[in-house]
């Protein structure tokens, strides 16, 4: 559905993205991981446009984004950037309604939207009258996902979105996104840079080094055919508890 093809971003001398081509599929979830600087929210930047490519294309359905559709498709997306991007003056139910009011929902139609999302990202409706700084970690997270949610969006794209939470709210907050992308049928792009994270969500995972893409596939096949040492390594680089238990 979200084709990559040849993919070249530069931050001025700095090479972002070197001819990257990735393929996410529909209503599947896709986890893009990899060391710090690789060039994952870059990829996401570059779907949702807010960053110029040197060359190569992203086409959604087949066809391509272009300057005179860009904001058609941005309606189609749901994004949630790293450390959740809620604007901080505004309280949680104004930033959730704040694009739906822009395109004119009426009242009643924003309110029973923010009901739906409220049952589906099991927050409670009155949490939503608080700021951001007044909500926990969990909280925000959930509210940020609503706000991505809100448009009823076909593609979600999700920054690192528990990176900043302790493991219980995490692993909470982990089975209930995987349950909502699956009921939802979403095309989801997940960044982590936990690999249980992206064995827990990915149908596909690719996982990046340096501005490529190094490898695509299942967790399964990265762990049984890996396609160089990197590979390998990336995955035993995360320490499992039991490891240090005599
Ligand atoms: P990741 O999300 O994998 O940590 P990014 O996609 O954010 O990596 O960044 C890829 C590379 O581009 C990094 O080296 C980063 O420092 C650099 N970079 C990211 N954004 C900018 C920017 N706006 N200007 C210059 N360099 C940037
Ligand atoms: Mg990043």
């Amino acid at each position: 559905m979200i084709e990559l093809s040849d993919l070249n971003v530069r931050y001025d001398e700095l090479i972002a993205l070197n001819s990257v081509s990735i393929c996410f599929d529909s209503e599947k979830t896709t986890v893009l991981i990899g060391p710090s600087g690789c060039g994952k929210s870059t990829i996401l930047k570059s779907i949702i446009g807010l960053i110029k490519k040197e060359s190569g294309s992203v086409t959604v359905d087949h066809k391509p984004i272009t300057d005179e559709n860009l904001y058609e498709y941005r309606r189609k997306m749901g994004y949630v950037i790293q450390e959740g991007g809620l604007f901080p003056h505004l309280t949680a139910e104004e930033n959730i309604s704040i694009m739906a009011k822009q395109i004119a929902w009426s009242d009643k139609k924003v309110k029973d939207r923010i009901e739906g999302l409220c049952d589906l990202t099991k927050l409670h409706y009155s949490v939503l009258k608080r700021y951001p700084a007044q909500l926990s970690g969990g909280q925000r997270q959930r509210v940020s996902l609503m706000r991505a949610l809100m448009l009823d969006p076909d593609i979600l794209l999700l920054d690192e979105p528990l990176g900043a939470l302790d493991p219980i709210i995490r692993f909470e907050l982990q089975n209930d996104l995987r349950e909502i992308f699956k009921s939802l049928k979403k095309t989801v792009v997940l960044v982590t840079h936990d690999m249980g994270e992206a064995a827990f969500f990915g149908d596909k995972i690719v996982l990046m080094k340096d501005a490529e893409v190094v490898q695509k596939g299942t967790i399964i096949d990265l762990v049984k055919k890996p396609s160089s040492p990197f590979v390998s390594e990336f995955i035993n680089a995360q320490r499992s508890p039991l490891e240090t238990v005599q």
